[in-house]
């Protein structure tokens, strides 16, 4: 009685922490990161994703992708009463371009971080738009600038089937 009983007891114990488990991964924080036309022309995707790997942060889904008005006014719907909006669309739909999820703890916050400030003239030197980029419009990589945002942009550009949980890296 007592042997099945612990049996019982050890099974249920298994069954919660493995619940548990699946429930972190789950929850891994996630961001988007779309290389911009003018990364896309320069050459740099390579040079600006190494930076982001030598974070150790892990691409979760990356494609091509051609965006068009439609999408670009999801994405954009802060800014489409601005002058430059119709520049942002011209701009951002003139080349197909790289859309990327990456996974890690705070990814949102340090890659932002990695990124610098709208105006590339006035980002730090050692940031992406820093180094690379040209100028306010010309700025090389989109970066989620929150969680919640990050989420909302995941659904918007990756089908869940396109994207790949921690769970199949093959490094594990
Ligand atoms: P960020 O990309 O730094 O999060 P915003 O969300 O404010 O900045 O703007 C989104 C994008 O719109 C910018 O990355 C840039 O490409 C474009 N943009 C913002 N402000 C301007 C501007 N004044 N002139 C031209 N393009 C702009």
């Amino acid at each position: 009685m007592m042997k099945r009983l612990l049996c019982i007891f050890s099974l249920g114990l298994a069954l919660v922490l493995g619940c548990l488990a699946e429930q972190e991964e789950e929850f891994m924080e996630q961001t988007v990161v779309i290389f911009k036309p003018d990364a896309m022309a320069q050459g740099r995707v390579g040079a600006i994703l190494q930076r982001f790997e030598e974070m150790h942060f892990r691409i979760a889904g990356i494609k091509m992708m051609q965006l068009d008005e439609a999408i670009l006014r999801k994405h954009y719907s802060h800014l489409t009463d601005k002058p430059f909006f119709g520049d942002i669309v011209e701009f951002m739909s003139s080349t197909p371009v790289v859309v990327m999820v990456l996974e890690g703890d705070n990814v949102v916050e340090e890659v932002r971080e990695m990124t610098g400030v709208t105006d590339s003239k006035l980002a730090a030197k050692g940031t992406i738009r820093g180094d690379f980029g040209r100028d306010k419009s010309q700025n090389m990589i989109h970066a989620s600038d929150s969680v919640e945002g990050a989420q909302a942009e995941v659904a918007r550009f990756f089908k869940p089937k396109e994207l790949f949980p921690n769970k199949s890296s093959l490094t594990e």
